[in-house]
């Protein structure tokens, strides 16, 4: 047995996820599958190839007993022993070994010929690369974030192949690359260089420093051409269940302060930890001047208690069980703010994200609305739709055709003919890769939005599902509502904004 010894939140995570659990079972398919991460001499003389391969076994070692860390060539020799460090600091159980593997994830340009799954994993720049057929290679570039993205598209396909049976529509991904900077096809004409920026944070607060936040924290810590100062505001230890998902913590730094981390592998001087929490940090600040707050926190209280605070420009990272992503709040007066998208009433999500999550149809959230609000009854494609995405015999959910949804929600959930996690919101937890890719995202718009790197407007919220395959459209809009009782509809508010960052009366 090398489980590691937080396996119980590891088994939680799974739980939520994966259809029919049973422990026994997740404990056998991972003690029996070794999963190889091989490298070359090209990969481990690229910063990119370098990072992945980081990410990838801070995210491996935390699930698989089994790895096999392997130099393909003999110029990769040296990175083999760091890795392998690197993975037993995570779960000094783990065992290293040479067993055929499950699936193996290749750095670097070397083709190899494996019995199992092949998952070739890259990036240059801010493309994330990903194919099953052939190498990709790994940018020269400082540059972290498509680098560690490639480390958590590549986990959860890994994820995807062992668990297949168990998750709805978890196909693999064949080939795909993604720029982080529009979320489309990467345009090779408007690729946006890393090297000759210097980015500047001026004055940054990232708030939350769990899971989101170590992912952000672990691209942040491999940015060598900052300066300024980011904030770190958190006030909790870390305990052994945050090894799950903490990508940056090791053994090591159980029953230490989270912020601790800053210190561990930060770039000296670049960040500036702060035991406490949000509103402490402001009490000592003295200076609710927010140029811009990266949000990293777990809970909706959390984040308003950010929002009423009124930074100027706020970037927001969440996961949930059915996906993970990003919001940007550029302007509180003509955007929608964070508050607007975690409704007081409800808590942490909106009544129809709730029912879109607890049918399995996150992604129809936007159509949900629709007919919530219009209270029409549930034609029998969506009661098809709903029996395939929660694996219901249709025979079972038919007698709802014509029923309103709100109807069919309470009595289908109540009566425990479909089942969700989506009220149990408070104690979710996610996967490592999908936290990782979550912070890694968020500490992408920090640097894109200070560095001014995104040329073209972007919509306001980015979503990625990582238990399916990559979705064609990623971003979605989100227009502000007029007359809510959002604060930042309120008059009161919206003057202290004003007079804070200086708007001018130039409103409609
Ligand atoms: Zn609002």
């Amino acid at each position: 047995m090398a489980l590691a010894n937080f396996f119980s939140k590891t088994s939680l995570a799974a739980s939520q996820i994966l259809q029919g659990y049973d422990e026994t079972d997740f404990k056998r398919k991972l003690n029996t599958v070794t999963i190889e991460i091989a490298f070359d001499g090209e990969a481990v003389s690229s910063p990119e190839g370098i990072f992945t391969l980081d990410l990838t076994t801070r995210l491996l070692a935390r699930l698989y007993p089994n790895l096999h860390i392997n130099a393909l060539d003999i110029s990769a020799k040296n990175q083999k022993e760091k890795l392998e460090e690197l993975a037993k600091s995570i779960n000094p159980i783990i065992s290293l070994n040479e067993n055929v593997p499950f699936a193996s994830i290749i750095v670097g340009n070397s083709l190899v010929s494996r019995e199992g799954l092949v998952f070739y994993t890259g990036s240059n720049e801010w493309v994330v690369s990903f194919s099953q057929n052939h190498p990709v290679g790994s940018g020269n570039s400082s540059n972290p974030f498509g680098a560690g993205a490639a480390a958590c598209f590549s986990a959860a396909n890994l994820f995807r192949a062992i668990f297949k049976g168990q998750l709805v529509n978890g196909d693999l991904d064949d080939s795909f690359s993604l720029s982080l900077i529009n979320f489309q096809k990467p345009d090779s004409e408007e690729c946006v260089s890393f090297a000759n920026t210097s980015i500047d944070f001026d004055e940054t607060f990232l708030v939350g420093l769990g899971a989101i936040g170590n992912g952000a924290l672990w691209a942040l810590t491999k940015l060598s051409n900052a300066k300024g100062c980011i904030h770190i505001i958190d006030p909790e230890k870390l305990d052994i269940s945050n090894l799950q998902r903490y990508v940056l913590a090791t053994q090591d730094d159980v029953n230490e302060d989270k912020i601790r981390l800053c210190s561990r592998y930060g770039v000296p001087g670049l960040f500036s930890p702060f035991k406490g929490t949000w509103a402490e940090f402001l009490t000592k600040r003295q200076n609710w001047n927010l140029p811009i707050v990266a949000l990293a926190v777990d809970s909706a209280e959390g984040r308003i208690a950010v929002q009423s605070s009124l930074p100027n420009i706020i970037l927001n990272a969440w996961t949930q069980p059915s996906d993970l992503g990003i919001s940007r709040h550029y302007n509180f007066l003509e955007q929608p703010c964070v508050a607007c998208l975690y409704p007081p009433k409800t808590g942490l999500q909106s009544k129809t994200q709730l029912i879109a999550g607890a049918i399995g149809l996150p992604e129809k959230e936007i159509l949900i609305r629709e007919i919530v609000y219009n209270n029409s009854p549930l034609d029998e494609n969506w009661i098809r739709e709903i029996s395939e995405a929660k694996a219901v015999p249709f025979d079972e959910l038919k007698s709802f055709i014509g029923m309103p949804i709100s109807v069919f929600y309470t009595k289908a959930l109540c009566g425990g003919i479909i089942t969700t996690n989506s009220n149990n919101q408070q104690i979710e937890t996610p996967m490592a890769f999908q936290s990782a890719l979550a912070g890694i995202l968020l500490a992408s718009e920090l640097v894109l939005q200070v560095c001014g790197l995104r040329k073209d407007n972007i919509e306001t919220m980015t979503r990625i599902n990582l238990l399916k395959a990559l979705a064609q459209y990623l971003n979605e809009p989100l227009a502000k509502k007029q007359n809510t009782t959002c604060f930042c509809c309120d008059e009161d508010f919206r003057l202290a904004y004003k007079t804070k960052y200086h708007y001018e009366e130039n409103e409609k």
